[in-house]
C-alpha cells in the first residue's frame, strides 16, 4: 500500500505534482491587500469544496471507465482544482502579519505549506517547471526494459520486471532486469537538475530557503527539528533492523553463496523488489524451516465462496463494531468491487469521498486472497477518516499530518489478526503461538525493511534541494546513503553516467516520500495505544481492537479533528503522547528480535 496515490485528498496538494501543467499560464498569485483574512478564506474553502467535488467526479468516471475523453475531462478538472489550490496558497502568504483568529491563522498555514512544488512568477520559467516534470513522470510512465534488438510488445515494463524480481531465483537474471529498469532513467538526468533549480525558485519566492525547506514545514515545527526527528525515530528501531538484515543476509548467502557478502551490504537486486524497500517476496528464501504453520485465510475465502461484497461486508463491520456508522447505501451502489469484463479501469486500489461529506467509495479489482483481504481494510480507514472529518472546514478536510492517512488504515489492518479472524466467525481456531514467528517475520520483511528506505529517498532530495548535492554527485551520494541506512549496494559499479534515483516513481513525480515512514512509525503507536485502552494485556501482535467501543471512541475524536490542529493534539487524543514514538513497533516486533539474535548467535551484524 506504500506509494499509493490517495485519492481521497482531492483537496490541497496532492494533485500538484499529478498535474503540474496548469502551474504555467495562470498562475497569479496577485495579491489582494483590500480583502480581510476572513472573505479570503470564505471564498478559498467554496472554491476549493466546488472544484473538489467536479475534480473528483471527473477522476471517479476516468477511472472506472478509461478512454481517451474521460482522461481529458479527469484532466481538465484536475488542472482547475490545482491551479486555484497554488493561487490561494500564494495570496495566503499576504495575511502572515495580519490580526485574525486562531482558526482563521490554523487555515492560512495550511493553505500555505500545502504545495509540493511552488512555480516561479516568472510565466515562462512556471511553464518551464510544468513540462520538465510532465516530461519526467511521461519518460517513467513509458519506460520499459528492451533487450538488443526487442521492441514493443518484446519489451519488459515494470510490471513484468516487478514480478520476475519477486519470483525468479537466478541471479544472473535478477541483476539484468535490474540493471535493464535502471537504463529507464539516465535521460532524466539533466531535466532533473534544471526542475531542482526552477522549483527551488518558486519556494523562494514563497520565503522558503528552498523546495525541501517547503516540505519539511509542514509538521508543525522548524524545518531542521523535523529532520532531527526522523532521525531520532530511526534511532529506535536501528536495532531492530540490524538484526533482520543479519538474518536475512546469512540465509541470502545459503542461498546465492559468495556472491552475497558475510559481512557487507546485500546486493540490492536479490531481495525480491526493484528498490530493495518490500523484501516479503524472498519469504521462501529466509523463513524459517517448514514455513510458518498457520491458517490459509485466502483458502477460507474460496472454500466458502466468500464474495468480494462479503469481502467488504466483513470490513465495515469491523468500523461499526467500535462504534462507527455504517457505509451508506450509495457506497455499495456506487463501489467498484471487480474488474469489469466489458472495459478497462485502474485496478489499482483507492478510497473515494466523492462530495467530500459522505458519498464515500472505494474502487478495487477484489480477488478472494488474504492480502484483499487486508487491503479491505486499509481502503475503509481511509473512507471512515474522510467521513470523520466532513463537518470541518474544507481546508480542515484532510488528515492531521501527511503520515496519518495512510496510517489509520493500516492500524486496523494491524487489528486483523488471527483471534479477529476467530471472532469475526472465519476460522474456527487461531493458530498457536508457535506460528508467530513465521507471521511476524512476514509482516517485518515488508514494514520493517521499508524504514530505511523510508528515510533515504527525502534524505537525497532535501541535501539535492539545498544545493549540498550537486548534480555530478547525484548517484554518489544515492548510493551511500542506500548502503548508510540500508545496508544494500548495487550489483555493479554505478558512476555518474546513471541516475538511479530517477528510476524510483516518487523522485521523477515529486511525490514527498516521509509520509511513507512516519505512517510506518505511526501505525505501531496507534496499536500500541487502542489496544491498551481497550484492556489487552498479550502481546501486541496478539491483540486486536475489534469490538471495543472505548478503542473507537478515541480513534473516532482523532479522525474528526481532521486537519483542524496541529498534528501533537491529534497524537495525543489518540495515544496520549504529543511526541511520534518508535518503541511500539520494536514492542510489537519484540519476539521476532529474541528470535532473530538467537538464529544470528556468531554471525556478523552489520556491514
Ligand atoms: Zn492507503
Amino acid at each position: 500500500m506504500i506509494g499509493r496515490m490517495p485519492a481521497y485528498r482531492l483537496l490541497i496538494a496532492a494533485f500538484v505534482v499529478l498535474t503540474a501543467a496548469g502551474v504555467a499560464c495562470r498562475n497569479a498569485g496577485s495579491a489582494q491587500p483590500d480583502l480581510n483574512a476572513g472573505t479570503f478564506l470564505t471564498n478559498a474553502n467554496d472554491t476549493l469544496l466546488r472544484l473538489g467535488i467536479e475534480s473528483s467526479q471527473a477522476g471517479w468516471v476516468q477511472n472506472t471507465y478509461i478512454t481517451p475523453d474521460t482522461e481529458a475531462m479527469s484532466a481538465r478538472a484536475s488542472e482547475a482544482y490545482m491551479t486555484a489550490a497554488t493561487n490561494f496558497s500564494k495570496q495566503a502568504t499576504q495575511y502572515d502579519a495580519a490580526t485574525v483568529s486562531d482558526v482563521e491563522r490554523r487555515q492560512l498555514t495550511v493553505l500555505k505549506s500545502a504545495l509540493t512544488m511552488a512555480a516561479p512568477a516568472d510565466p515562462k520559467e512556471a511553464a518551464e517547471l510544468a513540462q520538465l516534470v510532465a516530461s519526467m513522470e511521461g519518460m517513467y510512465g513509458r519506460g520499459k526494459f528492451c533487450q538488443d534488438g526487442e521492441s514493443g510488445e518484446a519489451c519488459l515494463d515494470i510490471e513484468e520486471i516487478t514480478e520476475i524480481l519477486a519470483n525468479d531465483r537466478n541471479p544472473a537474471r535478477l541483476r539484468e532486469v535490474w540493471e535493464g529498469w535502471h537504463s529507464i532513467a539516465p535521460p532524466m538526468k539533466q531535466n532533473y537538475a534544471r526542475f531542482v533549480e526552477l522549483s527551488n525558485k518558486g519556494a523562494r519566492e514563497l520565503g522558503f530557503a528552498d523546495t525541501g525547506a517547503m516540505w519539511r514545514s509542514k509538521y508543525d515545527m522548524p524545518a531542521d527539528a523535523f529532520s532531527r526527528e526522523l532521525d531520532r525515530l530511526w534511532g529506535q528501531l536501528q536495532p531492530l533492523y540490524l538484526s533482520l538484515h543479519a538474518y536475512v543476509r546469512a540465509k541470502l548467502r545459503d542461498r546465492y553463496g559468495d556472491q552475497v557478502p558475510s559481512d557487507g551490504p546485500i546486493p540490492a537486486h536479490l531481495l525480491g523488489n526493484l528498490w530493495a524497500q518490500d523484501w516479503s517476496n524472498v519469504y521462501d528464501v529466509v523463513g524459517p524451516p517448514g514455513g510458518a504453520k498457520t491458517i490459509s485465510l485466502t483458502d477460507v475465502l474460496r472454500t466458502r465462496k466468500i464474495t468480494p461484497v462479503e469481502m467488504t461486508r466483513f470490513g465495515e463491520r469491523f468500523f461499526t463494531s467500535l462504534g462507527f456508522e455504517p457505509l451508506p447505501p450509495t457506497f455499495w451502489e456506487r463501489s467498484l468491487f471487480v474488474n469489469p469484463r466489458d472495459r478497462e479501469v485502474v485496478c489499482h486500489a483507492s478510497a473515494w469521498n466523492i462530495n467530500s461529506v459522505d458519498d464515500l467509495r472505494f474502487k478495487m479489482c477484489i480477488d478472494q486472497t488474504e492480502e484483499d483481504f487486508t487491503t479491505i481494510h486499509h481502503e475503509l480507514g481511509h473512507n471512515f477518516y474522510s467521513r470523520a472529518y466532513a463537518m470541518q472546514p474544507p481546508i480542515f478536510r484532510d488528515s492531521a499530518n501527511d503520515g496519518f492517512h495512510e496510517a489509520i488504515g493500516d492500524t486496523i489492518a494491524l487489528s486483523v489478526t488471527p483471534e479477529y479472524l476467530g471472532k469475526a466467525g472465519l476460522v474456527e481456531n487461531a493458530p498457536p503461538e508457535s506460528a508467530d514467528v513465521g507471521l511476524l517475520l512476514r509482516t517485518a520483511l515488508q514494514r520493517l525493511a521499508f524504514l530505511p528506505f523510508g528515510l533515504v529517498v527525502d534524505s537525497w532530495r532535501w541535501q539535492v534541494f539545498s544545493g549540498q548535492v550537486p548534480p555530478d554527485q547525484y548517484n554518489r551520494v544515492w548510493w551511500d546513503l542506500r548502503e548508510r541506512y540500508q545496508g544494500v549496494r548495487p550489483a555493479s559499479v554505478r558512476g555518474e553516467e546513471y541516475f538511479d534515483p530517477g528510476a524510483k516513481y516518487h523522485i521523477p513525480a515529486n511525490t514527498p516520500y516521509a509520509r511513507y515512514f512516519l505512517a510506518s512509525v505511526l501505525q505501531f503507536q496507534f496499536h500500541r495505544a487502542l489496544t491498551k485502552a481497550a484492556g489487552c494485556t498479550a502481546a501486541l501482535h496478539r491483540c486486536s481492537i475489534y469490538g471495543n467501543g472505548e478503542a473507537g471512541k478515541r480513534l473516532k475524536a482523532t479522525l474528526e479533528m481532521g486537519a483542524s490542529r496541529p498534528w501533537p493534539d491529534a497524537l495525543e487524543a489518540l495515544t496520549g503522547q504529543r511526541e511520534m514514538d518508535a518503541s511500539a513497533m520494536a514492542d510489537y516486533y519484540a519476539p521476532l528480535k529474541t528470535w532473530l539474535d538467537e538464529q544470528n548467535k556468531g554471525r556478523p551484524v552489520g556491514w
